[in-house]
């Protein structure tokens, strides 16, 4: 029995990857596809007996989860509509303002949710391995990440940045409020001992490279992953809303969904 599926912002690259990526898989169907009024795509047919709306009511009653990889407003527009309906979520969408936060918090006390920075099956390995690292290595270690990305990314650092710059903090006992470094510029003295600094890259169509690197007296450590195609996030949020349904209202992540926790 496949899962039936809203999807959020079928005109964008990450939508136009979902419904690509569903009509290949035998475990979830697209049910409705919702985007903004004034989208190219309003009224046509995306999928077998699927067309766009712009009604989010409409689109989240056709299906038990829908899935949101588009901007912190929507997010928290539907998520208040969600809430009503006891609708499960999975939330790709990254840079989340504090009113898109509270919106999922909140529907996340009534219907499980599932929210990664990265569905990719790759970074969340990687999120594991960059913690081992930071927990053998220490903080005298100096560890930093850098993204590259595409040039139409709105947020930077990346969702997926500061996921690894959490999960360094956590592993050595830190607060990344407190050691996060996000830009450098003029004469601003040498590195502060155990901040972890995040950087980003922006050009072409560089669908998403992360690099941490942790670097001793004489030697260093990197480990990195490159998506090469947005299938990879696609296939992950899919798979995700097919395990999610049925799940006891909460937060979950991708370790949850890969069974990695
Ligand atoms: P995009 O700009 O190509 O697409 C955004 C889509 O959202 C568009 O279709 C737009 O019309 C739609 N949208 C905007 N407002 C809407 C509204 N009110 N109602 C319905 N639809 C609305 O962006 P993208 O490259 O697809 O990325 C989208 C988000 O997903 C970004 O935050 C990006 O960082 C994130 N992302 C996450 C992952 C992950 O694995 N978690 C991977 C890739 C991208």
């Amino acid at each position: 029995m496949s899962t039936p599926v809203t999807i959020l912002g079928p005109s964008g690259r990450m939508g136009q990857a979902l419904v690509a990526a569903a009509a290949t898989r035998d475990d979830v169907r697209v049910a409705a596809a919702l985007d903004r009024g004034d989208s190219s795509l309003q009224g046509k047919e995306i999928a077998p007996g699927v067309s766009v709306t712009a009604l989010i009511d409409a689109a989240l009653a056709a299906a038990p989860v829908y899935i949101d990889f588009t901007t912190s407003t929507a997010t928290r527009a539907v998520a208040e509509v969600a809430r009503g309906r006891r609708i499960a979520a999975v939330i790709g969408t990254t840079g989340l303002d504090a009113e898109a936060n509270a919106a999922l918090t909140a529907l996340a006390e009534v219907a499980p949710v599932v929210a990664a920075p990265n569905f990719s099956v790759g970074v969340n390995l990687m999120l594991g391995l960059v913690a081992q690292a930071a927990r053998a290595l220490g903080q005298s270690w100096d560890a930093e990440i850098v993204e590259l990305h595409h040039k139409a990314k709105r947020d930077a650092p990346s969702g997926t940045a500061l996921g690894i710059a959490r999960a360094i903090a956590l592993a050595r006992g830190q607060d990344l409020t407190q050691v996060g470094r996000y830009s450098r510029d003029g004469d601003i003295g040498p590195r502060v001992a155990g901040e972890i600094g995040a950087l980003a890259v922006r050009g072409g169509d560089v669908v998403g490279e992360h690099t941490a690197y942790f670097f001793g007296a004489g030697e260093r450590v990197e480990i990195s992953h490159r998506a090469t195609d947005r299938a990879i996030f696609a296939h992950g949020a899919l798979r995700a809303a097919a395990w999610v349904v049925g799940k006891k209202p909460g937060r979950y992540d991708m370790l949850d969904v890969l069974g990695m926790r």
